[in-house]
């Protein structure tokens, strides 16, 4: 194998935000390279069992994600691989997006074949090599040893701003102050769920679940997701910084995903923190899933059927880019001139430190815009964000940092690259305008 490879765009990390990124640069016919460290695509939503995706609508229903994130429903809804947008039964958003992760990671390979991406698997990238402000290449480390990626134009979607760190762009972690980030998850699957039963119980003692569940309609809406046990979960008393139960139901009928697991404290950069996360991870799932099985109606015959390949990371690194989107800016709805995608999920902090859970809705219309300079670091013109490691503070990520935007950001990244190198000019130069014009052609919901 040739140990350097030249490419116009490349793409690091093959995360819903990179999968967007490459399939959107490959599409506008740039020479795109998309370099990912595990042997599949998909990122959390695949190595770490997240599901399900939420959400592309405001709290009052409109659509607000839509484009490249909305084709990608739409062909997994094709392949009975998804139900689509549905109601969601836990009461925090409107809609949530089920989807079957084994689908996803082939139809992911599908789109970036299509759109003439190459794809390098397997390969970590732990070196840049910068020429004043100007990343020149990105270096692997492989199972046939290292390689050197060239590119005019490299998108950051390792989700830990991994790219934009090495090349000496600023960056953030965690909140002000402490720097604590939110705390990692251990995401499982059960199946084997009576979940008719987990219905009538709900039915029969709703203060024992979320306020927000919409309980007047919840006998004739399929059952999406559930919050609460509070009782339950008090009595068991288990060794776990929570104060509640949290599950999703499918891709099968009897199955569920179960997202209440809890590592606080560690940093999701350092590899010894990562070792002791995945211990700690996995040994509270074990715990869980006993006391499920033993305490939750409807539970008693169900079995982990699979445990997320890494531990789930919430947060660690972002970029320090030309705008931090800030607290305010969700929550008050605020329009930018350069919003290159919208979203109406509310800020959902899972408590670095504490038991709950902080939240905040959009107000206004429902949804708030993310600036294009956010997408775009300080000190290397040649690198854009996408996905997880945008510049905004700790509270902002709580609602950026979710997956349907992930993907529409990465959409816009691989577009303003490609336009970059159409224009031979760097990201900051680019015509925004035609940027906007260009996602809205390919169906994104900019208004
Ligand atoms: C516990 C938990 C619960 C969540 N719940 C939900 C939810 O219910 N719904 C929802 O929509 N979202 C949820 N999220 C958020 C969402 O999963 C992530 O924020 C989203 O996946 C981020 O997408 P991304 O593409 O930016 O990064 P990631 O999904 O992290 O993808 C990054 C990719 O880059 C690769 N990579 C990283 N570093 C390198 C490197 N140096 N070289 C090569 N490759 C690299 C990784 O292997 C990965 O494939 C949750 C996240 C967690 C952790």
């Amino acid at each position: 194998m040739n140990r350097i490879i030249e490419a116009d765009v490349v793409v690091c990390g093959g995360g819903p935000a990179g999968i967007n990124a490459a399939v959107s640069a490959g599409r506008s016919g740039a020479r795109t390279v998309l370099i990912e460290r595990y042997g599949f695509l998909g990122g959390m939503s695949t190595a770490a069992s997240v599901y399900p995706w939420m959400t592309f609508h405001t709290t009052s229903g409109k659509q607000v994600i839509a484009g490249l994130a909305q084709e990608i429903i739409d062909r997994l809804m094709a392949q009975g691989a998804s139900p689509g947008h549905v109601r969601d039964t836990v009461g925090f958003v409107h809609t949530i997006t089920p989807y079957h992760p084994e689908v996803y990671k082939v139809l992911a390979l599908d789109m970036l074949k299509e759109a003439g991406v190459r794809l390098l698997a397997h390969s970590f990238v732990d070196e840049v090599q910068t020429e004043g402000d100007r990343i020149e290449a990105v270096r692997l480390t492989t199972k046939s040893g290292k390689l050197e990626v060239r590119g005019r134009l490299f998108i950051d979607t390792t989700g830990d701003a991994d790219i934009a760190y090495l090349a000496g762009a600023p960056c953030l972690q965690g909140r002000e102050g402490d720097r604590l980030t939110q705390p990692m998850t251990m995401k499982f699957r059960m199946r084997g769920v009576d979940l008719a039963r987990v219905k009538a119980y709900m039915l029969a003692h709703p203060e024992e679940f979320y306020h927000k569940t919409p309980f007047a309609e919840l006998e004739s809406l399929p059952l999406s997701g559930v919050l609460g046990y509070y009782k339950h979960w008090k009595e068991a008393d288990l060794p776990i910084n929570r104060d509640q139960v949290l599950f999703f139901t499918g891709p099968e009928a009897d199955e569920v995903l179960v997202n209440t697991t809890r590592v606080q404290g560690l940093d999701g950069t350092n590899v010894e923190d990562l070792t002791e996360a995945e211990d700690l991870g996995r040994r509270q799932v074990l715990m869980v899933a006993k006391f499920m099985r033993e305490r939750l109606p409807g539970f008693e015959n169900a079995s982990i059927s699979s445990v997320g390949a890494q531990i789930g990371i919430r947060e660690t690194r972002r970029i320090d880019g030309l705008y931090a989107l800030q607290v305010d800016d969700v929550v008050q709805g605020r329009r930018f001139d350069d919003c290159i995608a919208r979203s109406g999920y509310p800020i959902d902090i899972h408590d670095p430190s504490g038991k709950g859970v902080t939240a905040a809705w959009v107000e206004g219309d429902g949804a708030y815009d993310i600036p294009y300079r956010c997408l775009l670091p300080q000190k290397i013109e040649n690198l854009l964000a996408g996905g997880r490691c945008i510049s905004t503070s700790h509270e902002a990520l709580a609602t950026t940092r979710l997956t349907p935007s992930c993907m529409a950001t990465g959409q816009a990244a691989g577009t303003a690259a490609a336009l970059a190198v159409r224009g031979q000019t760097s990201p900051a130069e680019i015509d925004v305008r035609q940027l906007q014009q260009e996602l809205e052609r390919h169906g994104a919901l900019l208004r």
